[in-house]
């Protein structure tokens, strides 16, 4: 499934994605008999067989519920499917593409750092460039969504803790974060997290270490890879970073970027400026869609 939560005439709801329509898992719920929370957060941390009862119950449901529950994604708002993860964990140089188009060294462990949940954005919304930031870059990025809680996790049990797959852009202000010499004040301000459209639960991703990643920008193609070229793979990353933190359902975990971000591109660098829009498709996903405004304006 690719569950969604989205917005209606004021109300959110949480809801499936199949093509260009979502069914409302909030409206179907009392025919479904099964309780469906306000969020993604409660709804991951339920239990780890919530998803397999709804695919379950919906196959069962007649027509006339589905067609009521019904809504075409143009219609509605789709908004970011997680606000308040525990945490956000972020790799640095996990691709072999992005280490070598800046002359670094491929790390032995992953490299990590963190960003403040106060920086997710929802698809569709402005990515709003600071007026001190002169230097605004993308780093599209497959994101894990943990589903159960864990510790020391081995790699083999990696897959059982995942929940599921969503697109993260991790947005970056190339100038602080190169004279800070650390991450977190370049990559923590308000909308430098955009996530989404959509979590595809884990069951419907046959190898998560296989996919196709891809960002443009303005229709320009800027970066296209695979998550097949990551240093540490998705089951790998599980099973280090659970060494260090205990991993709590609605975690997201941002696996690295692959080459081509805009501050290394060739001959000169290319940032981001107002109006640019940025595109990030991951294969068995969607497509993530945001834009800059200077901090501000107004759009
Ligand atoms: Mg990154």
């Amino acid at each position: 499934m690719k569950i969604v939560r989205f917005k209606n005439d004021g109300k959110e709801y949480l809801g499936i994605m199949k093509d260009n329509q979502i069914l409302s898992l909030t409206v179907l719920s009392p025919f479904i008999k099964c309780s469906i929370p306000q969020t993604l957060e409660e709804l991951i941390s339920l239990s780890p067989t919530v998803v397999n009862r709804i695919e379950e119950h919906l196959k069962n449901l007649g027509k006339d519920y589905k067609e009521a529950a019904t809504y075409k994604v143009e219609n509605v708002e789709i908004l970011a499917p997680l606000t308040s993860p525990p945490k956000i964990i972020c790799l640095g140089l996990n691709y072999y593409g992005h280490a070598a188009e800046q002359n670094a060294k491929i790390p032995d462990e992953p490299i990590i750092f963190m960003k403040p949940r106060t920086a997710i954005t929802g698809p569709n919304k402005p990515i709003v460039k600071p007026n001190l930031v002169k230097k605004l870059d993308y780093e599209a990025e497959l994101a894990i969504v943990i589903g159960k809680k864990g510790k020391n996790i081995p790699v083999e049990k990696a897959k059982e803790h995942i929940f599921g797959y969503t697109i993260l852009n991790d947005v970056s202000a190339r100038d602080i974060q190169f004279k800070d010499r650390q991450w977190t004040r370049g990559k923590s301000f308000d909308t430098f997290a955009p996530i989404g459209p959509c979590i595809t639960t884990a069951n419907q991703i046959v190898n998560p270490n296989n996919l196709r990643i891809r960002t443009w920008v303005n229709n320009e193609l800027r970066q296209d890879s695979s998550t097949k070229n990551m240093v540490f793979n998705v089951y790998e990353i599980v099973h280090h970073l659970s060494k260090v933190m205990t991993l709590e359902p609605a975690d997201i975990i941002a696996t690295g970027t692959p080459a081509g971000v805009g501050v290394f591109m060739k001959p000169e660098p290319k940032f981001l400026k107002p109006s640019d829009k940025i595109t990030i498709e991951i294969e068995g996903i969607g497509k993530l869609e945001n834009f800059v405004i200077e901090e501000g304006s107004t759009y």
